[in-house]
């Protein structure tokens, strides 16, 4: 034995005790056991503030014990530094002393912490992966065991508490990894209480001006807003009482600024006219009193219709229940009222943290062990769509977009429930229910209706996959990201593994027919593919549509890369010379590019080789004979040094301001009513302005003639197969010779 038991409790250990009374004498024997080994081994350690170093774990096991967590827990919470301080420390020792359930948790915290391993993204030294190996490692023990996580969340809660001793550039990057990763594993884990604490810390780094600023605003009217609250309370109360509706709990909700910043952004709005500045907590002890509570809420003050949430019926994906409504009282002022249960309420406190203080109970063990195993499939089913040789940035981007975005809940036509992230398609239904039914999907009917399969699912969406019977692939197009097909990594994983399966024959078909199609559409069709291949580096055109046909290269990218190329060629030609000039270094441009000639237009206008204005430069204009205007910087030496002054002009730049890329494009199609808004509308979406239009109609068939000015030459592509989607187009595509 290394120490005897003792009975006396240390001081540190006291309010540890007091937060989670739940221990046996034998439990808290053992956890007293591992502060005193852990004491011994920090000792003489300080902190960045200062302090001895046992006050950080002890502080850790606070936290999970304020979580009411297990005496393993604790006794790993505290000792989970100590293979830092001594290195003779062996996880051997731990187990020998502490047993093989505090090894193993001490083990994954500590294998959370050893950075950077030997993986190939590790070596090629790139700054994100080191973060997204992390993230990829706490996954995986996630998967292990939770408590694990558990603790390596409390523990970088404290550090984030403690964070103001560190330096700088350290705060900076801490932050911003709690964040973007701890932030949203405590919410996905649902323990709500952690996560808004990371993230106000974290924004009180990130983002100190903004913080200091709705901290003081928060500040400024507590006092006033306390008031308020009360007489609104005290109105509730009454009238919930006079209905025989016992009250557990009646309170105005904390205030987190983190998320007050995140409602202003999101909204738009100012401070004051954020929702829940003004909000209340009501715990009834049961679940048809909620909705009793909600009526009698909505019977005294107006409801928000857009800010009611039944997460009761609809709990969220880390299991939330409440039901959330807004109400705007006599005077305008909104207040926010959450209304739940006690059991509700603990569970978004404590989330997936709640059930071991339950240990003993095995109705509860049930349901922690299916949200368990509902984490568990979701961490599977992440995995398994990352091939083998992925990165961690892959597994963790396909982590991100499956597991921790909000998510839909929508039924199969027998009823069953399916979740799917939010902005998930009919695509990515049909890859969830079965790989062959993503395959064969060709269309989709949402609550009877038919809808094209870009449609965003909604919750409540019951949702039906039609298929067809011929052996068929799914369509390179959805895996067009502009085009928004396929929202899961799931199912782009499987269209991609169908494409590679396919073949390389296959592959340059399809290839060879997309590149065929994008050139159609840009009035490019005679194009040699070779000039083509050679834009993307491919000196072998077969190899060049093989990768098209893959999925590695994209129709948008192709048409801006040949457009690109077109543009280049096309300014080259015109920079040349057009004809022999007494002054051979000037080239000809065009008033569209900006310049206006006082007086006299229609001239023709070129820039000074020798000085080469550019927009924004002061200029002047000189006269040469037979050539129109050259246009040379104020400070260029041949305009100084000019022998002839009254060959001078004015000039001024133009005042358009950055050009938009002017198209024209041909739709043809199967006349219909609506057409042309429908093209509108698609043009609209993308900030696409409409230059000129022409229609003409012969034997039903109607040519659609007009200029688009785009922002961008990606946009090109993309809004042409848009186009090409609407109902009765034949084709759209974009006119070279007008
Ligand atoms: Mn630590």
């Amino acid at each position: 034995m290394v120490a005897a038991i003792s009975e006396e409790v240390p001081t540190d250990l006291e309010p540890i005790f007091r937060s989670q009374p739940r221990l046996s004498p034998e439990e808290r024997a053992f956890v007293v056991r591992a502060y005193y080994f852990a004491a011994e081994a920090h000792k003489g350690v300080k902190r960045f503030g200062g302090e001895p170093y046992i006050t950080h774990p002890v502080a850790v096991a606070q936290i999970l014990a304020d979580l009411r967590l297990d005496a393993p827990t604790l006794a790993a919470a505290l000792l989970h530094d100590v293979a830092e301080d001594k290195e003779d420390i062996e996880i051997e020792d731990i187990e020998r002393q502490f047993g093989a359930e505090v090894a193993q948790l001490v083990d994954g915290v500590t294998k959370l912490k050893k950075l950077p391993t030997n993986t190939d993204a590790m070596k090629n030294g790139k700054a994100g992966d080191r973060e997204a190996e992390t993230l990829r490692k706490i996954f995986l023990s996630m998967n292990n065991d939770i408590r694990v996580v558990l603790i390596k969340l409390a523990d970088r809660l404290h550090n984030m508490r403690t964070l103001g001793y560190t330096p700088p550039e350290h705060q900076i990057k801490k932050a911003r990894e709690t964040l973007d990763i701890f932030a949203p594993l405590a919410n996905r884990l649902g323990i709500w209480q952690m996560k808004w604490e990371l993230e106000d810390l974290s924004f009180r780094y990130l983002n100190p001006e903004k913080y200091r600023e709705i901290a003081a605003q928060l500040e400024i009217r507590r006092a006033e807003r306390e008031k308020y609250l009360e007489t609104v309370k005290a109105r509730l109360s009454k009238e919930i009482t006079a209905a025989g509706i016992p009250i557990v709990q009646i309170s105005a909700r904390p205030k987190h600024i983190y998320s007050i910043y995140r409602k202003m952004e999101r909204k738009r709005i100012p401070f004051d006219q954020v929702y829940d500045i003004h909000a209340l907590r009501v715990i009834v002890p049961e679940k048809a009193q909620c909705y009793q509570v909600l009526g009698i809420v909505h019977s005294i003050w107006r409801p928000i219709p857009s800010e009611f949430d039944d997460y009761i019926a609809a709990p969220k994906n880390n299991f939330y229940q409440s039901l959330h409504t807004a109400i705007l009282d006599d005077q305008g002022k909104t207040i926010e009222v959450q209304i739940r249960t006690p059991e509700m309420h603990e569970n978004a406190e404590y989330g997936i943290a709640a059930h071991w203080r339950y240990k003993e109970g095995t109705a509860h063990d049930k349901e922690f062990e299916e949200r368990l195993r509902y984490l568990r499939r979701l961490i599977e089913a992440a995995a398994e769509d990352v091939s083998a040789e992925a990165d961690a940035q892959e597994f963790v981007k396909a982590m991100r977009s499956d597991v921790f975005q909000n998510r839909v809940y929508v039924f199969t036509p027998k009823g069953d429930v399916i979740d799917l992230p939010s902005g998930a398609t009919p695509i990515d239904f049909a890859y969830y229910i079965h790989t062959d039914v993503g395959h064969r999907c060709r269309g989709a009917r949402v609550n009877g209706v038919q809808v094209s399969l870009d449609y965003r699912l909604q919750s409540g969406d019951r949702v039906e996959i039609i298929t067809t019977s011929k052996r068929a692939g799914p369509s390179l197009d959805w895996l067009n990201p502009s085009l928004g097909y396929v929202q899961t990594s799931r199912a782009r994983h499987k269209i991609q593994a169908w494409f590679k399966r396919v073949g390389r024959e296959n592959n340059i078909a399809l290839g060879r027919n997309v590149v065929d199609r994008e050139l159609r559409r840009l009035g490019l069709l005679a194009k040699p593919r070779e000039e083509v291949a050679a834009l993307f580096g491919f000196n072998k055109v077969d190899d060049f549509f093989s990768a098209v046909g893959r999925g590695d290269i994209s129709a948008p990218s192709i048409a801006t890369k040949v457009l690109e190329a077109d543009r280049k060629a096309q300014h080259e030609a015109a920079a040349a010379p057009l004809a022999p000039t007494t002054e051979p270094h000037t080239h000809p441009v065009n008033a569209s590019d900006g310049i206006d000639i006082m007086g006299d237009s229609g001239m023709l206008i070129t820039l000074g080789r020798c000085c080469n204005p550019v927009r924004g430069d002061p200029i002047v204009g000189y006269i040469t004979r037979g050539k129109g205007v050259t246009v040379h910087r104020a400070d260029c030496p041949n305009v100084i040094n000019s022998s002839e002054p009254e060959r001078f002009i004015n000039v001024t730049w133009g005042t358009s301001v950055e050009r938009a890329y002017p198209v024209p494009i041909v739709i043809t199609a199967y006349d219909r009513e609506g057409l042309l808004r429908d093209i509108g509308a698609i043009t609209a979406n993308e900030n696409i302005n409409i230059a000129d239009l022409r229609v003409q109609t012969r034997n039903s068939i109607a040519s659609i003639f007009l200029t688009i000015e785009l922002e961008s030459l990606e946009q090109l592509s993309r809004v042409l197969a848009k186009i090409e989607m609407l109902p009765n187009v034949i084709e759209a595509r974009r006119r070279v010779s007008v």
